[in-house]
Protein backbone atom coordinates (compact mmCIF):
# COMPACT_ATOMS: atom_id res chain seq x y z
CA UNK A 1 0.00 0.00 0.00
CA UNK A 2 2.78 2.49 1.31
CA UNK A 3 4.83 1.32 -1.47
CA UNK A 4 2.25 2.79 -4.58
CA UNK A 5 1.30 6.03 -2.57
CA UNK A 6 5.25 6.61 -2.48
CA UNK A 7 4.80 6.96 -6.13
CA UNK A 8 2.27 9.42 -6.64
CA UNK A 9 3.18 13.08 -6.95
CA UNK A 10 1.60 16.51 -6.59
CA UNK A 11 2.72 19.35 -7.88
CA UNK A 12 1.99 22.82 -5.44
CA UNK A 13 1.86 26.05 -7.04
CA UNK A 14 1.29 29.22 -4.44
CA UNK A 15 1.53 32.96 -5.63
CA UNK A 16 4.91 34.14 -4.65
CA UNK A 17 3.64 36.10 -1.01
CA UNK A 18 3.35 35.21 2.46
CA UNK A 19 0.05 35.04 3.11
CA UNK A 20 -0.53 32.41 0.20
CA UNK A 21 3.11 30.46 0.33
CA UNK A 22 2.23 29.55 4.48
CA UNK A 23 -1.27 27.47 3.65
CA UNK A 24 0.62 26.24 0.59
CA UNK A 25 3.40 24.24 2.05
CA UNK A 26 0.69 23.53 5.39
CA UNK A 27 -1.45 21.83 2.56
CA UNK A 28 2.05 20.00 0.63
CA UNK A 29 2.78 18.51 4.42
CA UNK A 30 -0.72 17.36 4.80
CA UNK A 31 -0.76 15.70 1.81
CA UNK A 32 2.87 14.54 2.29
CA UNK A 33 1.88 12.59 5.53
CA UNK A 34 -0.86 11.03 3.64
CA UNK A 35 2.01 9.54 1.75
CA UNK A 36 2.44 12.16 -1.81
CA UNK A 37 5.90 13.01 -2.62
CA UNK A 38 5.55 16.99 -3.14
CA UNK A 39 7.06 19.01 -5.85
CA UNK A 40 7.01 22.64 -5.48
CA UNK A 41 6.91 24.91 -8.47
CA UNK A 42 8.13 28.63 -7.66
CA UNK A 43 9.14 31.80 -9.29
CA UNK A 44 12.46 34.08 -8.21
CA UNK A 45 10.20 36.48 -6.00
CA UNK A 46 9.89 35.33 -2.63
CA UNK A 47 11.08 31.96 -2.93
CA UNK A 48 10.48 29.44 -0.07
CA UNK A 49 14.29 27.81 0.90
CA UNK A 50 14.28 23.77 0.22
CA UNK A 51 16.27 23.77 3.61
CA UNK A 52 13.43 25.45 5.29
CA UNK A 53 11.80 22.14 4.84
CA UNK A 54 13.16 19.42 6.72
CA UNK A 55 11.21 16.52 5.66
CA UNK A 56 11.68 14.18 2.75
CA UNK A 57 9.34 14.02 -0.22
CA UNK A 58 9.31 17.88 -0.88
CA UNK A 59 11.21 18.69 -4.14
CA UNK A 60 11.43 22.51 -5.45
CA UNK A 61 11.46 23.15 -9.08
CA UNK A 62 12.38 27.12 -10.19
CA UNK A 63 10.72 28.75 -13.00
CA UNK A 64 11.47 31.93 -14.17
CA UNK A 65 9.47 35.09 -14.62
CA UNK A 66 10.39 37.28 -17.41
CA UNK A 67 10.23 40.58 -15.65
CA UNK A 68 12.28 41.84 -12.06
CA UNK A 69 10.92 41.93 -8.68
CA UNK A 70 11.07 45.57 -9.20
CA UNK A 71 7.93 45.58 -11.20
CA UNK A 72 5.38 44.02 -8.26
CA UNK A 73 5.53 47.49 -6.34
CA UNK A 74 5.80 49.62 -9.31
CA UNK A 75 2.55 47.60 -10.74
CA UNK A 76 0.19 46.91 -7.83
CA UNK A 77 -0.74 43.68 -6.80
CA UNK A 78 -3.96 43.33 -9.77
CA UNK A 79 -1.29 43.89 -12.52
CA UNK A 80 1.71 42.37 -10.92
CA UNK A 81 -0.62 38.82 -11.06
CA UNK A 82 -2.03 39.17 -14.53
CA UNK A 83 1.47 39.87 -16.42
CA UNK A 84 2.69 36.47 -13.55
CA UNK A 85 0.02 34.65 -15.79
CA UNK A 86 0.64 36.05 -19.03
CA UNK A 87 5.04 35.22 -18.47
CA UNK A 88 4.82 32.05 -16.80
CA UNK A 89 2.41 29.50 -18.63
CA UNK A 90 5.37 28.54 -21.48
CA UNK A 91 7.64 28.32 -18.41
CA UNK A 92 5.23 26.25 -16.61
CA UNK A 93 4.67 24.11 -19.38
CA UNK A 94 8.43 23.63 -20.11
CA UNK A 95 8.65 22.65 -16.63
CA UNK A 96 5.75 19.76 -16.64
CA UNK A 97 7.31 18.46 -19.28
CA UNK A 98 10.71 18.18 -17.58
CA UNK A 99 8.80 16.70 -14.02
CA UNK A 100 7.49 14.31 -16.81
CA UNK A 101 10.85 13.11 -18.36
CA UNK A 102 12.84 12.63 -15.31
CA UNK A 103 10.33 10.92 -13.29
CA UNK A 104 9.59 7.72 -15.21
CA UNK A 105 8.87 5.55 -12.08
CA UNK A 106 6.64 8.13 -10.80
CA UNK A 107 2.49 9.55 -11.45
CA UNK A 108 2.29 13.48 -11.26
CA UNK A 109 -1.27 13.01 -9.88
CA UNK A 110 -2.41 16.20 -9.71
CA UNK A 111 -1.29 20.10 -9.92
CA UNK A 112 -2.78 21.98 -7.03
CA UNK A 113 -2.48 25.63 -7.70
CA UNK A 114 -3.61 28.90 -6.04
CA UNK A 115 -6.41 30.28 -7.62
CA UNK A 116 -4.24 33.52 -8.79
CA UNK A 117 -2.18 31.08 -10.59
CA UNK A 118 -4.12 30.26 -13.31
CA UNK A 119 -2.25 29.75 -16.09
CA UNK A 120 -1.59 26.72 -14.39
CA UNK A 121 -4.77 25.43 -15.50
CA UNK A 122 -3.64 25.66 -19.13
CA UNK A 123 -0.59 23.34 -18.76
CA UNK A 124 -2.55 20.91 -16.42
CA UNK A 125 -5.41 20.25 -19.28
CA UNK A 126 -2.51 20.31 -22.12
CA UNK A 127 -0.57 17.70 -20.36
CA UNK A 128 -4.01 16.00 -19.26
CA UNK A 129 -3.26 15.86 -15.68
CA UNK A 130 -6.16 16.57 -13.41
CA UNK A 131 -5.71 19.98 -11.59
CA UNK A 132 -7.36 21.27 -8.32
CA UNK A 133 -7.56 25.20 -7.62
CA UNK A 134 -6.55 25.84 -3.87
CA UNK A 135 -7.86 29.11 -1.79
CA UNK A 136 -6.02 30.93 0.59
CA UNK A 137 -8.67 33.25 1.46
CA UNK A 138 -12.51 32.63 2.74
CA UNK A 139 -14.92 31.24 0.88
CA UNK A 140 -16.98 34.27 1.10
CA UNK A 141 -14.35 36.03 -1.17
CA UNK A 142 -14.84 33.48 -3.50
CA UNK A 143 -18.34 33.69 -3.62
CA UNK A 144 -17.53 37.77 -4.49
CA UNK A 145 -15.84 37.36 -6.58
CA UNK A 146 -17.85 35.14 -8.40
CA UNK A 147 -20.38 37.90 -8.27
CA UNK A 148 -17.64 40.38 -9.52
CA UNK A 149 -17.09 38.52 -12.77
CA UNK A 150 -20.26 38.46 -13.79
CA UNK A 151 -20.51 42.53 -13.14
CA UNK A 152 -20.31 45.26 -15.62
CA UNK A 153 -17.69 47.65 -14.14
CA UNK A 154 -19.06 50.96 -15.50
CA UNK A 155 -22.44 50.20 -14.64
CA UNK A 156 -21.85 48.67 -11.25
CA UNK A 157 -19.97 51.99 -10.34
CA UNK A 158 -22.82 53.83 -11.59
CA UNK A 159 -25.50 51.84 -9.62
CA UNK A 160 -22.86 52.03 -6.28
CA UNK A 161 -23.88 55.99 -6.36
CA UNK A 162 -27.39 55.16 -4.99
CA UNK A 163 -27.24 54.43 -1.40
CA UNK A 164 -29.88 51.79 -1.47
CA UNK A 165 -27.99 49.91 -3.80
CA UNK A 166 -24.81 50.27 -1.97
CA UNK A 167 -27.05 48.85 0.88
CA UNK A 168 -28.76 46.00 -0.79
CA UNK A 169 -27.90 42.23 0.43
CA UNK A 170 -26.01 40.25 -2.23
CA UNK A 171 -28.91 37.73 -2.93
CA UNK A 172 -28.64 34.73 -0.45
CA UNK A 173 -25.33 35.83 0.92
CA UNK A 174 -26.79 37.39 3.62
CA UNK A 175 -25.20 39.47 5.71
CA UNK A 176 -23.30 40.78 2.64
CA UNK A 177 -24.11 43.94 1.30
CA UNK A 178 -23.16 45.21 -2.35
CA UNK A 179 -20.88 48.22 -0.67
CA UNK A 180 -19.49 45.31 1.27
CA UNK A 181 -17.99 43.00 -1.90
CA UNK A 182 -14.25 43.64 -2.21
CA UNK A 183 -13.51 46.28 -4.54
CA UNK A 184 -11.17 48.56 -2.87
CA UNK A 185 -7.75 49.53 -2.42
CA UNK A 186 -6.66 47.06 -5.27
CA UNK A 187 -6.60 49.17 -8.21
CA UNK A 188 -8.95 49.79 -11.21
CA UNK A 189 -11.85 48.07 -11.20
CA UNK A 190 -11.73 47.45 -14.72
CA UNK A 191 -8.93 45.49 -13.86
CA UNK A 192 -9.61 43.35 -11.27
CA UNK A 193 -13.06 42.27 -12.41
CA UNK A 194 -10.92 41.22 -15.52
CA UNK A 195 -8.26 39.50 -13.54
CA UNK A 196 -12.22 37.84 -11.72
CA UNK A 197 -13.06 36.55 -15.38
CA UNK A 198 -9.71 35.43 -15.82
CA UNK A 199 -9.99 33.17 -13.19
CA UNK A 200 -13.36 31.81 -13.80
CA UNK A 201 -12.58 31.53 -17.53
CA UNK A 202 -9.20 29.69 -16.92
CA UNK A 203 -10.80 27.13 -14.80
CA UNK A 204 -10.14 23.51 -15.99
CA UNK A 205 -9.88 22.31 -12.30
CA UNK A 206 -11.83 19.25 -11.33
CA UNK A 207 -12.27 20.98 -7.80
CA UNK A 208 -11.67 23.83 -5.26
CA UNK A 209 -9.97 23.49 -1.58
CA UNK A 210 -10.23 26.23 0.36
CA UNK A 211 -8.04 26.78 3.77
CA UNK A 212 -11.52 27.38 5.81
CA UNK A 213 -13.95 25.45 8.33
CA UNK A 214 -17.31 24.88 7.20
CA UNK A 215 -19.02 26.15 10.59
CA UNK A 216 -17.52 29.35 9.68
CA UNK A 217 -19.03 29.87 6.62
CA UNK A 218 -21.63 27.34 5.18
CA UNK A 219 -23.82 29.54 3.60
CA UNK A 220 -20.97 30.71 1.90
CA UNK A 221 -19.76 27.44 0.88
CA UNK A 222 -22.91 26.54 -0.21
CA UNK A 223 -23.18 29.09 -2.67
CA UNK A 224 -19.67 28.66 -3.96
CA UNK A 225 -20.80 25.24 -4.61
CA UNK A 226 -23.69 26.55 -7.07
CA UNK A 227 -22.13 28.84 -8.88
CA UNK A 228 -18.78 26.51 -9.70
CA UNK A 229 -20.67 23.46 -10.44
CA UNK A 230 -17.67 21.47 -8.87
CA UNK A 231 -16.63 19.88 -5.38
CA UNK A 232 -15.52 22.61 -3.26
CA UNK A 233 -13.50 21.10 -0.14
CA UNK A 234 -13.72 23.43 3.12
CA UNK A 235 -10.32 21.31 4.80
CA UNK A 236 -9.07 24.40 7.04
CA UNK A 237 -7.35 25.51 8.77
CA UNK A 238 -4.17 23.74 7.93
CA UNK A 239 -2.26 25.26 9.85
CA UNK A 240 -3.51 22.65 13.15
CA UNK A 241 -3.48 19.83 11.04
CA UNK A 242 0.44 20.31 9.57
CA UNK A 243 2.98 22.88 10.77
CA UNK A 244 5.11 23.87 8.00
CA UNK A 245 7.97 26.33 8.23
CA UNK A 246 7.71 28.81 5.52
CA UNK A 247 8.74 32.36 6.55
CA UNK A 248 10.23 34.76 4.84
CA UNK A 249 11.83 37.08 7.37
CA UNK A 250 13.26 35.52 10.28
CA UNK A 251 11.02 35.48 13.49
CA UNK A 252 12.40 37.46 16.76
CA UNK A 253 11.68 35.32 19.49
CA UNK A 254 12.66 37.24 21.73
CA UNK A 255 9.50 38.36 22.23
CA UNK A 256 8.25 35.32 23.92
CA UNK A 257 10.51 35.62 26.96
CA UNK A 258 9.23 39.18 27.11
CA UNK A 259 5.75 37.77 27.04
CA UNK A 260 6.64 34.95 29.56
CA UNK A 261 6.93 38.13 31.96
CA UNK A 262 3.29 40.05 31.50
CA UNK A 263 0.03 39.29 33.36
CA UNK A 264 -2.09 36.71 31.66
CA UNK A 265 -4.43 37.92 29.26
CA UNK A 266 -2.97 41.72 29.27
CA UNK A 267 -0.83 41.96 25.96
CA UNK A 268 -2.87 43.21 23.21
CA UNK A 269 -0.76 41.63 20.08
CA UNK A 270 -0.30 43.78 16.84
CA UNK A 271 0.18 42.94 13.76
CA UNK A 272 -0.71 43.94 10.27
CA UNK A 273 0.81 40.91 7.92
CA UNK A 274 3.23 41.01 5.03
CA UNK A 275 1.90 43.30 3.01
CA UNK A 276 -0.10 46.49 4.16
CA UNK A 277 1.74 50.12 4.49
CA UNK A 278 1.10 52.74 6.52
CA UNK A 279 1.35 56.69 6.98
CA UNK A 280 3.00 57.83 9.85
CA UNK A 281 0.03 59.55 11.09
CA UNK A 282 -1.68 56.74 11.24
CA UNK A 283 1.37 54.39 13.66
CA UNK A 284 1.25 57.88 15.77
CA UNK A 285 -2.03 57.92 16.41
CA UNK A 286 -1.52 54.08 17.01
CA UNK A 287 1.20 54.65 19.36
CA UNK A 288 -0.51 57.27 21.48
CA UNK A 289 -3.80 55.47 21.93
CA UNK A 290 -1.84 52.14 22.93
CA UNK A 291 0.27 53.61 25.41
CA UNK A 292 -2.43 55.77 26.81
CA UNK A 293 -4.51 52.58 27.18
CA UNK A 294 -1.83 51.42 29.67
CA UNK A 295 -1.78 47.90 28.58
CA UNK A 296 1.00 46.09 27.66
CA UNK A 297 1.73 45.56 23.90
CA UNK A 298 3.41 43.55 21.68
CA UNK A 299 3.99 45.50 18.39
CA UNK A 300 4.97 44.02 14.65
CA UNK A 301 6.36 46.69 12.47
CA UNK A 302 7.34 45.13 9.33
CA UNK A 303 11.04 46.96 7.97
CA UNK A 304 9.07 48.90 4.45
CA UNK A 305 5.80 49.13 5.98
CA UNK A 306 5.95 52.78 7.07
CA UNK A 307 5.67 54.94 3.84
CA UNK A 308 8.44 56.86 2.94
CA UNK A 309 10.63 55.17 5.81
CA UNK A 310 12.82 52.03 6.74
CA UNK A 311 11.45 51.87 9.82
CA UNK A 312 10.18 53.60 12.83
CA UNK A 313 12.46 56.50 12.47
CA UNK A 314 9.88 58.85 11.47
CA UNK A 315 8.10 58.59 14.76
CA UNK A 316 9.48 61.73 17.05
CA UNK A 317 12.05 60.49 19.48
CA UNK A 318 10.40 60.79 22.49
CA UNK A 319 7.67 58.62 21.14
CA UNK A 320 9.53 55.94 19.66
CA UNK A 321 11.34 56.10 23.28
CA UNK A 322 8.00 55.59 25.20
CA UNK A 323 6.88 52.79 22.66
CA UNK A 324 10.05 50.88 22.85
CA UNK A 325 10.01 51.59 27.18
CA UNK A 326 6.86 50.21 27.78
CA UNK A 327 5.90 48.28 25.15
CA UNK A 328 7.82 45.31 22.86
CA UNK A 329 8.66 46.25 19.50
CA UNK A 330 9.70 43.16 16.99
CA UNK A 331 10.11 43.13 12.77
CA UNK A 332 8.62 39.49 12.65
CA UNK A 333 7.29 37.59 15.47
CA UNK A 334 6.69 33.84 15.56
CA UNK A 335 3.01 34.25 15.18
CA UNK A 336 0.73 31.35 16.09
CA UNK A 337 3.10 31.17 19.11
CA UNK A 338 2.59 34.58 20.34
CA UNK A 339 -1.44 34.23 19.44
CA UNK A 340 -1.06 30.80 22.10
CA UNK A 341 0.50 32.43 24.57
CA UNK A 342 -1.29 32.88 27.81
CA UNK A 343 -0.25 36.54 28.15
CA UNK A 344 -1.85 37.50 24.96
CA UNK A 345 -5.55 39.10 25.55
CA UNK A 346 -6.71 40.05 22.09
CA UNK A 347 -5.12 40.71 18.66
CA UNK A 348 -4.86 44.00 16.79
CA UNK A 349 -5.01 42.99 12.91
CA UNK A 350 -5.16 44.12 9.36
CA UNK A 351 -7.34 40.68 8.95
CA UNK A 352 -6.11 39.13 6.84
CA UNK A 353 -7.37 35.35 6.38
CA UNK A 354 -4.39 33.62 7.89
CA UNK A 355 -4.21 35.48 10.54
CA UNK A 356 -7.81 35.91 11.16
CA UNK A 357 -7.63 31.81 11.59
CA UNK A 358 -4.95 31.30 13.37
CA UNK A 359 -6.30 34.23 16.10
CA UNK A 360 -9.88 31.92 16.44
CA UNK A 361 -7.74 28.80 16.62
CA UNK A 362 -6.32 30.53 19.95
CA UNK A 363 -9.44 32.10 21.24
CA UNK A 364 -7.94 35.29 20.81
CA UNK A 365 -10.71 38.10 20.25
CA UNK A 366 -9.47 40.50 18.03
CA UNK A 367 -9.44 44.60 17.36
CA UNK A 368 -9.90 44.54 13.29
CA UNK A 369 -8.16 47.43 10.88
CA UNK A 370 -8.69 46.52 7.80
CA UNK A 371 -6.76 47.84 4.65
CA UNK A 372 -7.96 46.51 1.08
CA UNK A 373 -11.80 44.91 0.54
CA UNK A 374 -11.17 41.45 0.87
CA UNK A 375 -9.85 42.16 4.56
CA UNK A 376 -12.72 44.88 5.34
CA UNK A 377 -14.69 41.24 4.46
CA UNK A 378 -13.02 39.26 7.26
CA UNK A 379 -13.19 42.30 9.69
CA UNK A 380 -17.24 42.12 9.03
CA UNK A 381 -17.54 38.66 9.51
CA UNK A 382 -15.36 38.99 12.96
CA UNK A 383 -17.59 42.04 13.82
CA UNK A 384 -21.10 41.19 13.07
CA UNK A 385 -21.31 37.53 12.09
CA UNK A 386 -19.09 35.66 14.64
CA UNK A 387 -18.63 38.13 16.97
CA UNK A 388 -15.57 37.92 18.37
CA UNK A 389 -13.81 41.56 17.66
CA UNK A 390 -13.85 45.40 17.15
CA UNK A 391 -13.87 47.26 14.33
CA UNK A 392 -11.81 50.60 13.99
CA UNK A 393 -13.30 52.54 11.21
CA UNK A 394 -12.66 55.53 9.38
CA UNK A 395 -9.23 57.30 10.38
CA UNK A 396 -7.46 56.18 13.04
CA UNK A 397 -6.77 58.11 16.15
CA UNK A 398 -5.40 58.01 19.32
CA UNK A 399 -9.11 58.45 21.58
CA UNK A 400 -10.70 55.24 19.14
CA UNK A 401 -7.70 53.51 19.77
CA UNK A 402 -7.22 53.45 23.40
CA UNK A 403 -11.19 52.63 23.67
CA UNK A 404 -10.92 49.50 21.65
CA UNK A 405 -7.78 48.37 23.22
CA UNK A 406 -9.74 49.00 26.85
CA UNK A 407 -12.84 47.33 25.55
CA UNK A 408 -11.34 44.50 24.06
CA UNK A 409 -8.70 43.66 26.87
CA UNK A 410 -10.63 45.32 30.14
CA UNK A 411 -14.32 45.68 29.94
CA UNK A 412 -16.98 43.03 29.75
CA UNK A 413 -17.43 42.87 26.48
CA UNK A 414 -13.58 42.13 25.36
CA UNK A 415 -14.58 39.23 28.09
CA UNK A 416 -17.93 37.78 26.06
CA UNK A 417 -16.06 38.38 22.75
CA UNK A 418 -12.93 35.95 24.36
CA UNK A 419 -16.07 33.35 25.52
CA UNK A 420 -17.36 33.39 21.84
CA UNK A 421 -13.85 32.93 20.11
CA UNK A 422 -13.31 30.15 22.97
CA UNK A 423 -16.16 28.63 21.72
CA UNK A 424 -15.28 28.53 17.66
CA UNK A 425 -11.93 27.58 18.10
CA UNK A 426 -13.21 24.34 19.93
CA UNK A 427 -15.16 24.04 16.90
CA UNK A 428 -12.20 24.32 14.58
CA UNK A 429 -10.12 21.90 16.78
CA UNK A 430 -13.43 18.98 16.12
CA UNK A 431 -13.36 19.71 12.78
CA UNK A 432 -9.91 18.41 12.14
CA UNK A 433 -9.94 15.52 14.34
CA UNK A 434 -11.44 12.18 13.24
CA UNK A 435 -14.54 12.70 11.80
CA UNK A 436 -14.64 16.20 11.47
CA UNK A 437 -15.80 18.10 8.50
CA UNK A 438 -12.17 19.32 7.53
CA UNK A 439 -10.69 15.48 8.08
CA UNK A 440 -13.65 13.99 5.91
CA UNK A 441 -13.03 16.70 3.55
CA UNK A 442 -9.21 15.85 2.89
CA UNK A 443 -10.13 12.26 2.98
CA UNK A 444 -12.54 12.60 0.33
CA UNK A 445 -10.10 14.78 -1.65
CA UNK A 446 -7.70 12.45 -1.26
CA UNK A 447 -9.96 8.98 -3.04
CA UNK A 448 -10.78 11.83 -5.64
CA UNK A 449 -7.34 12.24 -6.43
CA UNK A 450 -6.70 8.43 -6.62
CA UNK A 451 -9.74 8.09 -9.16
CA UNK A 452 -9.08 11.23 -11.33
N1 LIG B 1 3.09 36.50 10.33
C1 LIG B 1 4.14 36.06 11.10
N2 LIG B 1 4.81 36.97 11.85
C2 LIG B 1 4.47 38.28 11.89
C3 LIG B 1 3.38 38.71 11.11
C4 LIG B 1 2.70 37.80 10.34
O1 LIG B 1 4.48 34.87 11.09
O2 LIG B 1 5.14 39.03 12.61
C5 LIG B 1 2.38 35.51 9.49
C6 LIG B 1 1.01 35.19 10.04
O3 LIG B 1 1.13 34.19 11.03
C7 LIG B 1 0.23 34.78 8.82
C8 LIG B 1 0.92 35.53 7.68
O4 LIG B 1 2.15 36.04 8.20
O5 LIG B 1 0.35 33.38 8.61
C9 LIG B 1 0.11 36.70 7.18
O6 LIG B 1 -0.92 36.26 6.40
P1 LIG B 1 -2.32 37.00 6.34
O7 LIG B 1 -3.19 36.23 5.42
O8 LIG B 1 -2.84 37.22 7.70
O9 LIG B 1 -1.99 38.43 5.76
P2 LIG B 1 -1.15 38.95 4.48
O10 LIG B 1 0.27 38.99 4.89
O11 LIG B 1 -1.41 37.99 3.35
O12 LIG B 1 -1.72 40.31 4.25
Amino acid sequence: MEKIEAKRRIVLVPVPAQGHITPMMQLGKSLNLKGFLITVVQGLFNQVSSSSQQVSGFQFVTIQESFPESELERLGPIEFLIKLNKTSEANFKDCIAQLLLQQSNENIVCIIYDEFMYFCGVAAKEFKIPSVIFSTSSATNQVSRCVLSKLNAEKFLFDMKDPEVQDKVVENLHPLRYKDLPISGVGPLERLLELCREISNKRTAFAVMINTVSCLESSSLTRLQQELGIPVYALGPLHITASATSSLLEEDRSCVEWLDKQKPRSVIYISLGSIVKMETKELLEMAWGLLNSNQPFLWVIRPGSIVRSEWIESLPEEVSKMVIERGYIVKWAPQKEVLGHPAVGGFWSHCGWNSTLESIVEGVPMICRPFDGEQKLNAMYIESVWRIGIQLEGEVERKGVERAVTRLIVDEEGAEMRERALGLKEKLNASVRKGGSSYNALDELIKNLKTE
